[in-house]
């Protein structure tokens, strides 16, 4: 990762600040000085020093998954696979665990982390982080639904829900492909708002949360770390 990230995350200041302590050779990498803003470093490889002192804090980790149906967004489960089991073992993976959830049948975008602050901060309601899902229901969606969902939907049991954008890809009497896109995460919402409208929910995928975009050449079940540019995303 980037060198000024790094010092960043590990609370060495602000980015005028790094670059200040870079340019002032307070830093070092494995001894030797480094003034390069945009130098690559391991801090899991490498040692880094500021003005003498070990940074011993590992930088934070972030896993993207293409979380398959059938597989639970927990860290353990006696009964079914968990979204850890996919990930494998290792320490780079341990301490991880999956920001928000996906219902067991639901695929698509799960990621994890080992920065609880992060986790904490997107699963606030008020940060209205925006996640778009693809969906596919029983039933055709009319521009009237659209309407409905874009004033905000009340569940059939009550909650109403903030607007959320919907957009018809086909639309037939049997079935329809919609996307949806929704800033805030009750239990079931998806399924619960086209139930509202008298649609059942047949496949249902999450392709991004807020920045971070579902890397379409993942594989169901396949994972990888995320790259440099996803990592500055969520500054
Ligand atoms: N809404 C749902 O109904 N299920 C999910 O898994 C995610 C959002």
């Amino acid at each position: 990762m980037r060198l000024d990230k790094f010092l960043e995350e590990q609370k060495q200041g602000s980015r005028k600040q790094v670059k200040r302590l870079l340019l002032s050779k307070q830093v070092t990498v494995d001894g030797e000085i480094v003034m390069t803003i945009n130098y690559n470093v391991d801090p899991f490889i490498q040692e880094v020093r500021v003005k003498g002192t070990h940074l011993q804090g590992k930088a934070h980790r972030y896993i993207m998954l293409n979380k398959p149906q059938g597989v639970v967004t927990a860290v353990k489960d006696d009964k079914h696979q968990t979204v850890i089991d996919l990930i494998g073992e290792g320490p780079e993976v341990e301490g991880l665990f999956p920001v928000g959830r996906l219902d067991r049948d639901t695929e698509g975008l799960v990621f994890l982390t080992d920065n609880g602050q992060l986790a904490y901060q997107l699963a606030m309601a008020d940060k209205k982080v925006v996640k778009r899902y693809e969906v596919r229901v029983n039933g055709e969606v009319t521009p009237e639904d659209v309407a409905y969902f874009k004033q905000g939907v009340a569940f059939l049991d009550g909650p109403v829900c903030r607007p959320a954008e919907l957009r018809i890809i086909e639309s037939s009497k049997n079935d329809s492909h919609c996307y949806l896109d929704i800033d805030e995460g009750k239990f079931h919402q998806v399924k619960k708002m086209f139930l509202s409208v008298g649609k059942k929910v047949t496949y249902l995928k999450r392709l991004s949360i807020g920045p971070i975009i579902l890397d379409e050449t993942l594989e169901l079940g396949g994972c990888r770390l995320f790259s440099e540019e996803e990592r500055e995303k969520l500054n």
